[in-house]
């Protein structure tokens, strides 16, 4: 039996295991270390975070971005130098704490919870943290549901865009995501085209090196880009908790909302065709993908390609959270699908806490980002320690 079982080794499970292992619980961490940035982004990706907004945590903030390699502000990090960031920061100080096994199944037994692992084994934990990121929530229109999947797929399915060489691949949003999608499908043969309903493309603005006492004071720089409101949420996730239900909502859905990095624009204009101002309105294959837009005005458009992409992000609902036994599925999602957690981060179920993008609705926008792993690390690691007293 151990004291916490965290489920899932990217940016928050590795956080949360370190402060755990340093606050002397008996701590295991479950899954292969940085696997969703690994094999679910593509290939050639550069962070959008500034490198300052892209520590993993750790108590005395030993092992920052910065102690692995150093980064000046503005400067994008590789997606290859932050997996191996990562990993490095996991052998710092997660060690031994680490079984690359997956989790199967969580349940309860005698009080505790069970924990059933890909090699069948089962193993008892006082508590449980679920840091199972975003692959868990991928979010695919309606639109495309009739389409076989060798033609239709979603943006964290794809790692390797060489594969896409010499064809032509719709992309579905205008987002970071599918902005830079297109971008590296050009980059390696392929014939991408963005379909959005925007009617225009938003791009970053460009970071300003030098800026005056004024500007600094009136938009001050945070984890979560420059001004005051990025700011509060950045700095302030506690706060952001104590916000009425629809404020909350509104927060996660408009702060950070679909743009490109500034860096990405030269590579993107000119090289990737656009259809802009469009509903995806269905989908269906025969020789070729068809599909079915109207513009605003009501016109019927039908666009032939070889394979789309959805590249249309990630909406948290526990419904889809397998691995949880139906007794504490129900109990998580009692207030609906996304979970509702205590200033710890704990569910409605006693002792079994989540973190990363599925506490977004609880603690705002800045639990969708690598910036947010420290407070969350710092807070769970509260509640974990005075559970576990209770519990023994
Ligand atoms: C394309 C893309 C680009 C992004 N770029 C940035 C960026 O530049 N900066 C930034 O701050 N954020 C970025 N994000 C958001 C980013 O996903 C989060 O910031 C970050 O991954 C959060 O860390 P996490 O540990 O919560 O999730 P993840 O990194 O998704 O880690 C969760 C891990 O849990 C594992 N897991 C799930 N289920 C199980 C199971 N049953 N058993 C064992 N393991 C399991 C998964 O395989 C995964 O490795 C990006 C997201 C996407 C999709």
């Amino acid at each position: 039996m151990i004291d916490v079982a965290i489920v899932g080794a990217g940016p928050y499970g590795l956080s949360v295991a370190t402060h755990a292992l340093a606050a002397g619980l008996d701590a295991r961490v479950f899954g292969r270390p940085m696997q969703a940035w690994e094999w679910h982004m593509p290939r050639g990706m550069l962070l959008k975070s500034e490198p300052d907004a892209s520590h993993l945590s750790d108590p005395d903030r030993r092992y920052g971005l910065d102690a692995f390699r150093r980064y000046s502000y503005g400067e994008p990090v590789p997606v290859e130098t932050f997996i191996a960031y990562g990993k490095w920061f996991r052998a710092q100080t997660v060690k031994d704490a680490l079984d690359e096994s997956t989790v199967t199944g969580i349940g309860t037994e005698g009080g505790l919870f069970s924990v059933t692992l890909s090699s069948g084994a089962t193993l008892l934990a006082r508590t449980v943290v679920l840091a199972l990121g975003f692959l868990p929530f991928a979010h695919r229109p309606n639109a495309l549901a009739q389409l076989p999947p060798e033609v239709s797929s979603h943006s964290c399915e794809h790692h390797d865009l060489s594969a896409f060489a010499g064809r032509h691949v719709a992309v579905v949003g205008a987002g970071q995501s599918a902005l830079e999608t297109a971008t590296l499908l050009v980059e390696a043969g392929a014939k991408p085209r963005i379909v959005a309903r925007t009617p225009s493309l938003a791009w970053n603005d460009t970071p300003d090196e030098r800026r005056s006492v004024l500007t600094r004071t009136l938009a001050p720089r945070s984890g979560l880009g420059t001004g005051w409101p990025s700011w509060v949420w950045s700095e302030l996730p506690g706060a952001v908790r104590y916000l009425p239900k629809a404020a909350r909502s509104h927060i996660v859905r408009t702060t950070l909302g679909p743009a490109g990095s500034w860096w990405l624009k030269e590579r993107f204009d000119g090289a990737v065709p656009v259809t802009l101002g469009v509903r995806l309105e269905g989908a269906d294959h025969r020789d070729a993908v068809r599909l079915h837009l109207t513009t605003g005005r009501g016109t019927v458009k039908t666009l032939e390609t070889e394979h789309v992409i959805a590249a249309t992000g990630y909406q948290v609902d526990v419904g889809r959270i397998d691995i949880l036994d139906p007794n504490l599925r129900r109990g998580v999602s009692a207030g609906g699908p996304r979970p509702r957690l205590s200033r710890t981060f704990e569910t409605r179920v006693p002792g079994l806490y989540m973190v990363g993008l599925a506490a977004a609705a609880t603690f705002g926008p800045a639990m969708r980002f690598v910036h947010g792993s420290d407070f969350a690390a710092r807070r769970v690691t509260r509640g974990l320690v005075s559970q576990v007293r209770k519990s023994t």
